[in-house]
Protein backbone atom coordinates (compact mmCIF):
# COMPACT_ATOMS: atom_id res chain seq x y z
CA UNK A 1 0.00 0.00 0.00
CA UNK A 2 1.18 3.87 -0.62
CA UNK A 3 1.92 5.84 1.70
CA UNK A 4 -0.84 8.37 0.80
CA UNK A 5 -3.69 5.72 2.20
CA UNK A 6 -2.17 5.87 5.75
CA UNK A 7 -4.48 9.03 7.12
CA UNK A 8 -8.10 7.68 5.38
CA UNK A 9 -10.65 5.92 6.92
CA UNK A 10 -12.43 4.13 3.46
CA UNK A 11 -15.54 4.45 3.66
CA UNK A 12 -17.44 4.51 0.18
CA UNK A 13 -18.23 1.86 -2.20
CA UNK A 14 -16.15 4.01 -4.97
CA UNK A 15 -13.26 4.28 -2.63
CA UNK A 16 -13.27 0.51 -2.03
CA UNK A 17 -13.49 -0.45 -6.13
CA UNK A 18 -10.35 2.57 -6.56
CA UNK A 19 -8.46 0.64 -3.87
CA UNK A 20 -9.07 -2.27 -5.91
CA UNK A 21 -10.57 -4.57 -2.62
CA UNK A 22 -14.11 -4.53 -5.09
CA UNK A 23 -14.47 -5.12 -8.96
CA UNK A 24 -15.92 -2.01 -10.31
CA UNK A 25 -18.67 -3.87 -11.81
CA UNK A 26 -19.59 -4.41 -8.13
CA UNK A 27 -20.36 -0.79 -7.29
CA UNK A 28 -23.99 -0.61 -7.72
CA UNK A 29 -24.80 -3.64 -5.59
CA UNK A 30 -22.06 -1.97 -2.91
CA UNK A 31 -24.08 1.36 -3.15
CA UNK A 32 -27.23 -0.93 -1.97
CA UNK A 33 -25.62 -2.32 0.87
CA UNK A 34 -23.92 0.94 1.64
CA UNK A 35 -26.97 2.49 1.86
CA UNK A 36 -28.36 0.59 4.18
CA UNK A 37 -25.31 -0.83 6.67
CA UNK A 38 -22.56 1.60 7.75
CA UNK A 39 -19.08 0.94 6.01
CA UNK A 40 -15.28 1.82 7.30
CA UNK A 41 -12.16 0.12 7.13
CA UNK A 42 -9.29 1.79 8.60
CA UNK A 43 -6.00 2.60 7.37
CA UNK A 44 -4.44 0.06 10.10
CA UNK A 45 -6.87 -2.69 8.86
CA UNK A 46 -6.76 -1.78 5.06
CA UNK A 47 -2.76 -2.67 5.32
CA UNK A 48 -3.59 -6.24 6.53
CA UNK A 49 -5.18 -6.67 3.36
CA UNK A 50 -3.52 -9.10 0.78
CA UNK A 51 -5.87 -8.23 -2.59
CA UNK A 52 -4.08 -10.39 -4.31
CA UNK A 53 -5.64 -12.89 -1.83
CA UNK A 54 -9.32 -13.25 -3.28
CA UNK A 55 -9.58 -15.51 0.41
CA UNK A 56 -8.58 -12.61 2.64
CA UNK A 57 -9.40 -13.32 6.25
CA UNK A 58 -9.47 -9.43 6.91
CA UNK A 59 -10.80 -8.24 3.73
CA UNK A 60 -13.61 -10.95 4.50
CA UNK A 61 -14.69 -8.94 7.67
CA UNK A 62 -14.66 -5.59 6.40
CA UNK A 63 -15.13 -5.29 2.57
CA UNK A 64 -19.08 -5.14 1.77
CA UNK A 65 -20.44 -7.98 -0.39
CA UNK A 66 -23.77 -8.08 -2.26
CA UNK A 67 -24.50 -11.44 -0.42
CA UNK A 68 -25.37 -8.52 2.17
CA UNK A 69 -28.45 -7.66 0.20
CA UNK A 70 -29.50 -11.33 0.62
CA UNK A 71 -31.79 -12.14 3.95
CA UNK A 72 -32.46 -15.51 4.95
CA UNK A 73 -35.15 -16.91 7.00
CA UNK A 74 -34.86 -15.80 10.75
CA UNK A 75 -32.44 -13.25 10.59
CA UNK A 76 -33.65 -10.27 12.32
CA UNK A 77 -32.16 -6.82 12.47
CA UNK A 78 -32.41 -7.55 16.78
CA UNK A 79 -31.06 -10.85 16.18
CA UNK A 80 -30.17 -11.26 20.14
CA UNK A 81 -33.24 -9.84 21.71
CA UNK A 82 -31.78 -6.51 22.99
CA UNK A 83 -35.15 -4.40 22.46
CA UNK A 84 -37.72 -6.08 24.84
CA UNK A 85 -34.75 -6.05 27.51
CA UNK A 86 -34.08 -2.20 27.15
CA UNK A 87 -35.69 -0.44 30.35
CA UNK A 88 -34.47 3.07 29.33
CA UNK A 89 -32.75 3.94 25.79
CA UNK A 90 -29.25 2.86 25.73
CA UNK A 91 -29.69 0.48 28.76
CA UNK A 92 -30.26 -3.27 28.39
CA UNK A 93 -30.77 -5.36 31.22
CA UNK A 94 -31.24 -8.56 30.40
CA UNK A 95 -29.12 -10.44 33.73
CA UNK A 96 -30.08 -9.08 37.08
CA UNK A 97 -26.44 -8.28 38.12
CA UNK A 98 -25.52 -6.31 35.08
CA UNK A 99 -26.40 -4.25 32.23
CA UNK A 100 -24.87 -3.15 28.94
CA UNK A 101 -25.10 0.59 28.26
CA UNK A 102 -24.88 1.70 24.79
CA UNK A 103 -23.04 5.21 24.56
CA UNK A 104 -22.34 5.94 21.21
CA UNK A 105 -23.56 4.12 17.83
CA UNK A 106 -20.47 4.30 15.28
CA UNK A 107 -17.24 1.84 15.39
CA UNK A 108 -14.17 2.80 14.07
CA UNK A 109 -14.78 -0.01 11.60
CA UNK A 110 -17.82 -1.60 10.45
CA UNK A 111 -17.56 -5.65 10.88
CA UNK A 112 -19.89 -7.04 8.08
CA UNK A 113 -21.65 -9.43 10.09
CA UNK A 114 -22.31 -7.23 12.94
CA UNK A 115 -25.03 -7.73 14.68
CA UNK A 116 -26.10 -4.35 15.46
CA UNK A 117 -25.93 -3.41 12.29
CA UNK A 118 -29.17 -2.30 11.65
CA UNK A 119 -28.33 0.30 14.53
CA UNK A 120 -24.68 1.26 14.42
CA UNK A 121 -23.27 3.89 11.74
CA UNK A 122 -23.08 7.52 11.19
CA UNK A 123 -26.40 7.36 9.65
CA UNK A 124 -28.00 6.26 12.85
CA UNK A 125 -28.25 8.47 15.93
CA UNK A 126 -24.91 9.50 17.14
CA UNK A 127 -25.02 9.42 20.62
CA UNK A 128 -27.48 9.79 23.71
CA UNK A 129 -28.71 12.93 24.04
CA UNK A 130 -27.38 14.39 27.55
CA UNK A 131 -31.22 14.03 28.93
CA UNK A 132 -31.07 9.93 28.03
CA UNK A 133 -27.11 9.43 29.40
CA UNK A 134 -28.62 10.98 32.63
CA UNK A 135 -31.47 8.97 32.64
CA UNK A 136 -29.65 5.96 31.73
CA UNK A 137 -27.24 6.88 35.17
CA UNK A 138 -29.80 7.39 37.17
CA UNK A 139 -31.23 4.09 36.10
CA UNK A 140 -28.25 2.39 36.92
CA UNK A 141 -27.80 4.55 40.13
CA UNK A 142 -31.62 3.19 41.45
CA UNK A 143 -30.84 -0.37 40.81
CA UNK A 144 -28.62 -1.52 43.50
CA UNK A 145 -28.11 -5.17 42.23
CA UNK A 146 -26.13 -3.86 39.53
CA UNK A 147 -22.99 -4.94 39.81
CA UNK A 148 -21.11 -4.65 36.64
CA UNK A 149 -21.75 -1.72 33.62
CA UNK A 150 -20.91 -3.13 30.49
CA UNK A 151 -20.09 -0.31 27.85
CA UNK A 152 -20.40 -1.10 24.28
CA UNK A 153 -22.55 0.58 21.35
CA UNK A 154 -21.06 1.20 18.61
CA UNK A 155 -17.61 1.42 20.16
CA UNK A 156 -17.52 3.05 23.62
CA UNK A 157 -13.41 3.98 22.95
CA UNK A 158 -14.55 6.31 19.89
CA UNK A 159 -15.13 8.90 22.87
CA UNK A 160 -12.48 11.33 23.43
CA UNK A 161 -10.62 10.38 26.50
CA UNK A 162 -12.12 13.86 28.78
CA UNK A 163 -15.64 12.25 27.90
CA UNK A 164 -14.62 8.70 28.82
CA UNK A 165 -13.19 10.26 32.32
CA UNK A 166 -16.37 11.81 33.36
CA UNK A 167 -18.34 8.94 31.85
CA UNK A 168 -15.60 6.82 34.10
CA UNK A 169 -16.57 8.80 37.09
CA UNK A 170 -20.16 9.14 37.20
CA UNK A 171 -19.71 4.94 36.87
CA UNK A 172 -17.88 4.38 39.47
CA UNK A 173 -19.44 7.01 41.59
CA UNK A 174 -22.45 4.83 41.74
CA UNK A 175 -21.66 2.47 45.03
CA UNK A 176 -22.93 -0.59 44.15
CA UNK A 177 -20.97 -0.61 40.53
CA UNK A 178 -17.72 -2.32 40.83
CA UNK A 179 -17.08 -3.34 37.60
CA UNK A 180 -16.85 -0.97 34.56
CA UNK A 181 -16.28 -3.35 31.48
CA UNK A 182 -15.65 -1.90 27.87
CA UNK A 183 -16.49 -3.96 24.55
CA UNK A 184 -14.01 -2.91 21.94
CA UNK A 185 -12.72 -3.15 18.51
CA UNK A 186 -10.54 0.12 18.28
CA UNK A 187 -7.01 -0.95 19.97
CA UNK A 188 -6.84 -3.43 16.65
CA UNK A 189 -8.75 -1.10 14.08
CA UNK A 190 -6.92 2.23 15.34
CA UNK A 191 -4.60 1.65 18.15
CA UNK A 192 -3.76 5.26 18.42
CA UNK A 193 -6.56 5.84 20.13
CA UNK A 194 -5.40 4.31 23.24
CA UNK A 195 -2.76 6.63 24.58
CA UNK A 196 -1.98 7.55 27.86
CA UNK A 197 -4.86 10.32 27.95
CA UNK A 198 -7.27 7.10 27.31
CA UNK A 199 -5.73 5.10 29.19
CA UNK A 200 -5.61 7.30 32.64
CA UNK A 201 -9.74 8.15 31.68
CA UNK A 202 -10.34 4.50 32.05
CA UNK A 203 -9.26 4.55 35.45
CA UNK A 204 -11.23 5.72 37.78
CA UNK A 205 -11.83 5.22 42.02
CA UNK A 206 -14.14 2.95 43.30
CA UNK A 207 -14.63 0.66 40.40
CA UNK A 208 -12.29 -2.18 38.83
CA UNK A 209 -12.14 -1.84 34.54
CA UNK A 210 -12.06 -4.44 32.41
CA UNK A 211 -11.61 -4.10 28.92
CA UNK A 212 -12.67 -7.14 26.26
CA UNK A 213 -11.03 -6.64 22.47
CA UNK A 214 -13.00 -8.17 19.57
CA UNK A 215 -10.78 -9.43 17.42
CA UNK A 216 -11.14 -12.34 14.97
CA UNK A 217 -7.97 -12.95 13.20
CA UNK A 218 -4.30 -13.23 14.52
CA UNK A 219 -3.18 -10.92 11.73
CA UNK A 220 -5.02 -8.24 13.59
CA UNK A 221 -3.01 -8.30 16.51
CA UNK A 222 -0.42 -6.20 14.60
CA UNK A 223 2.85 -4.09 16.35
CA UNK A 224 1.05 -1.86 17.26
CA UNK A 225 -2.09 -3.25 18.12
CA UNK A 226 -0.13 -5.34 20.85
CA UNK A 227 1.39 -2.09 22.28
CA UNK A 228 -2.15 -0.76 22.19
CA UNK A 229 -3.26 -3.64 24.33
CA UNK A 230 0.32 -3.45 26.69
CA UNK A 231 -0.49 -0.46 27.66
CA UNK A 232 -3.87 -1.07 28.78
CA UNK A 233 -2.16 -4.25 30.93
CA UNK A 234 1.01 -2.60 31.81
CA UNK A 235 -1.84 -0.03 33.46
CA UNK A 236 -3.22 -2.66 35.71
CA UNK A 237 -6.48 -3.15 32.83
CA UNK A 238 -7.00 -7.01 32.77
CA UNK A 239 -7.96 -7.84 29.56
CA UNK A 240 -10.20 -11.22 27.89
CA UNK A 241 -11.34 -11.65 24.28
CA UNK A 242 -14.00 -11.84 22.42
CA UNK A 243 -14.53 -13.36 18.52
CA UNK A 244 -17.45 -14.35 16.29
CA UNK A 245 -16.42 -17.75 14.76
CA UNK A 246 -16.59 -16.53 10.75
CA UNK A 247 -16.93 -18.67 7.87
CA UNK A 248 -13.94 -18.26 5.75
CA UNK A 249 -11.84 -16.25 8.60
CA UNK A 250 -11.60 -18.43 11.16
CA UNK A 251 -13.30 -21.47 11.01
CA UNK A 252 -10.25 -23.48 10.91
CA UNK A 253 -8.20 -24.87 13.82
CA UNK A 254 -5.38 -23.27 12.68
CA UNK A 255 -6.63 -19.74 12.32
CA UNK A 256 -8.53 -20.19 15.74
CA UNK A 257 -5.76 -21.74 17.61
CA UNK A 258 -3.49 -19.06 16.11
CA UNK A 259 -5.61 -16.20 17.39
CA UNK A 260 -6.09 -17.70 20.55
CA UNK A 261 -2.52 -18.21 21.22
CA UNK A 262 -2.34 -14.03 19.63
CA UNK A 263 -4.55 -13.01 22.90
CA UNK A 264 -2.31 -14.89 25.14
CA UNK A 265 0.61 -14.04 24.59
CA UNK A 266 -0.87 -10.18 24.59
CA UNK A 267 -2.04 -10.73 27.69
CA UNK A 268 -5.83 -11.37 26.71
CA UNK A 269 -7.54 -14.28 28.21
CA UNK A 270 -9.47 -15.67 25.38
CA UNK A 271 -13.42 -15.47 27.09
CA UNK A 272 -15.75 -15.70 24.59
CA UNK A 273 -16.29 -16.84 20.84
CA UNK A 274 -19.47 -16.06 19.74
CA UNK A 275 -21.67 -18.34 16.94
CA UNK A 276 -22.90 -16.26 14.08
CA UNK A 277 -25.95 -13.71 15.51
CA UNK A 278 -28.59 -14.42 12.72
CA UNK A 279 -28.15 -10.83 11.64
CA UNK A 280 -29.07 -9.72 8.27
CA UNK A 281 -27.48 -10.39 5.28
CA UNK A 282 -24.49 -12.63 7.06
CA UNK A 283 -25.58 -16.56 6.38
CA UNK A 284 -22.42 -16.22 4.08
CA UNK A 285 -20.01 -15.70 7.15
CA UNK A 286 -21.75 -17.96 9.50
CA UNK A 287 -20.78 -21.58 10.02
CA UNK A 288 -23.04 -24.52 11.35
CA UNK A 289 -23.41 -25.01 15.20
CA UNK A 290 -21.70 -28.66 14.34
CA UNK A 291 -18.52 -26.96 13.01
CA UNK A 292 -17.66 -24.75 15.57
CA UNK A 293 -18.13 -28.06 18.35
CA UNK A 294 -15.64 -29.53 16.12
CA UNK A 295 -13.60 -26.90 16.22
CA UNK A 296 -13.59 -26.33 20.08
CA UNK A 297 -13.22 -30.33 20.31
CA UNK A 298 -9.85 -29.57 18.07
CA UNK A 299 -8.64 -26.70 20.29
CA UNK A 300 -8.40 -28.88 23.85
CA UNK A 301 -6.07 -30.48 24.60
CA UNK A 302 -3.97 -29.27 21.25
CA UNK A 303 -3.75 -25.56 22.83
CA UNK A 304 -3.19 -24.38 26.19
CA UNK A 305 -5.59 -24.67 28.40
CA UNK A 306 -4.99 -20.57 28.84
CA UNK A 307 -5.86 -20.31 24.82
CA UNK A 308 -9.81 -21.82 25.42
CA UNK A 309 -12.42 -19.75 24.67
CA UNK A 310 -16.20 -20.06 25.62
CA UNK A 311 -18.12 -21.26 23.03
CA UNK A 312 -21.63 -19.14 22.93
CA UNK A 313 -24.83 -18.17 21.30
CA UNK A 314 -26.72 -15.75 21.89
CA UNK A 315 -30.58 -17.02 21.90
CA UNK A 316 -32.49 -15.29 18.68
CA UNK A 317 -35.13 -13.35 21.13
CA UNK A 318 -33.56 -12.17 24.35
CA UNK A 319 -32.99 -15.13 26.42
CA UNK A 320 -29.54 -14.48 26.64
CA UNK A 321 -26.08 -16.30 26.02
CA UNK A 322 -25.62 -20.22 26.47
CA UNK A 323 -22.30 -22.24 26.21
CA UNK A 324 -22.54 -24.70 23.09
CA UNK A 325 -19.30 -25.90 23.11
CA UNK A 326 -18.95 -29.78 22.93
CA UNK A 327 -20.37 -31.77 25.57
CA UNK A 328 -17.71 -34.10 27.16
CA UNK A 329 -19.87 -35.50 29.89
CA UNK A 330 -22.44 -37.86 29.28
CA UNK A 331 -24.54 -40.02 32.04
CA UNK A 332 -25.23 -43.50 31.99
CA UNK A 333 -28.39 -45.44 32.86
CA UNK A 334 -26.92 -47.69 35.52
CA UNK A 335 -27.83 -51.16 33.88
CA UNK A 336 -26.28 -53.55 36.25
CA UNK A 337 -28.51 -56.17 37.74
CA UNK A 338 -27.96 -55.42 40.75
CA UNK A 339 -27.53 -51.62 40.40
CA UNK A 340 -30.71 -51.14 42.83
CA UNK A 341 -28.72 -52.75 45.98
CA UNK A 342 -25.10 -52.50 44.87
CA UNK A 343 -24.44 -49.37 43.32
CA UNK A 344 -26.71 -46.45 42.88
CA UNK A 345 -24.32 -44.62 41.89
CA UNK A 346 -24.63 -42.83 38.38
CA UNK A 347 -22.20 -43.47 35.92
CA UNK A 348 -20.69 -41.26 33.23
CA UNK A 349 -19.06 -41.47 29.74
CA UNK A 350 -16.45 -38.63 29.99
CA UNK A 351 -14.50 -38.24 26.39
CA UNK A 352 -10.88 -37.15 26.46
CA UNK A 353 -9.36 -34.78 24.00
CA UNK A 354 -8.07 -37.65 21.46
CA UNK A 355 -12.10 -38.82 21.30
CA UNK A 356 -11.89 -41.73 23.25
CA UNK A 357 -14.31 -42.68 26.06
CA UNK A 358 -13.36 -43.51 29.82
CA UNK A 359 -16.17 -44.35 32.68
CA UNK A 360 -16.74 -42.39 35.76
CA UNK A 361 -15.71 -43.87 38.38
CA UNK A 362 -13.57 -45.82 36.67
CA UNK A 363 -14.87 -49.80 36.81
CA UNK A 364 -13.47 -51.22 39.36
C1 LIG B 1 -23.78 -10.40 26.37
C2 LIG B 1 -24.50 -9.60 27.34
C3 LIG B 1 -23.95 -9.34 28.61
C4 LIG B 1 -22.61 -9.84 29.04
O1 LIG B 1 -22.65 -11.20 29.30
P1 LIG B 1 -21.41 -11.89 30.02
O2 LIG B 1 -21.75 -13.34 29.95
O3 LIG B 1 -21.33 -11.34 31.40
O4 LIG B 1 -20.19 -11.53 29.22
C5 LIG B 1 -24.69 -8.61 29.50
N1 LIG B 1 -25.89 -8.13 29.18
C6 LIG B 1 -26.44 -8.37 27.98
C7 LIG B 1 -27.79 -7.81 27.69
C8 LIG B 1 -25.76 -9.11 27.01
O5 LIG B 1 -26.32 -9.32 25.82
S1 LIG C 1 -17.08 -3.10 16.20
FE1 LIG C 1 -18.76 -4.27 17.17
S2 LIG C 1 -20.54 -2.89 17.11
FE2 LIG C 1 -19.01 -2.09 15.64
S3 LIG C 1 -19.53 -3.00 13.67
FE3 LIG C 1 -18.02 -4.38 14.61
S4 LIG C 1 -19.28 -5.91 15.71
FE4 LIG C 1 -20.61 -4.15 15.25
Amino acid sequence: MTKSNLARTLREPAELVAEQLAPATALPALDRVAARYAVAITPALLDLIDRSDPDDPIARQFVPTAAELVMQPGENADPIGDHPHSPVPGIVHRYPDRVLFKLVHVCAVYCRFCFRREMVGPGKENALSDDAYHAAIDYIRSHSEIWEVILTGGDPLMLSPRRMSEIMADLAGIDHVKIIRLHTRVPVAEPARISDEMVAALKAEGATTWVALHANHARELTGPARAACARLVDAGIPMVSQSVLLRGVNDNSTALSDLMRAFVECRIKPYYLHHGDLAPGTAHLRTTLAEGQDLMRQLRGRVSGLCQPDYVIDIPGGAGKSPVGPNYVVPMQNTAPDARDADQETRYRIVDYCGDVHLYPPET
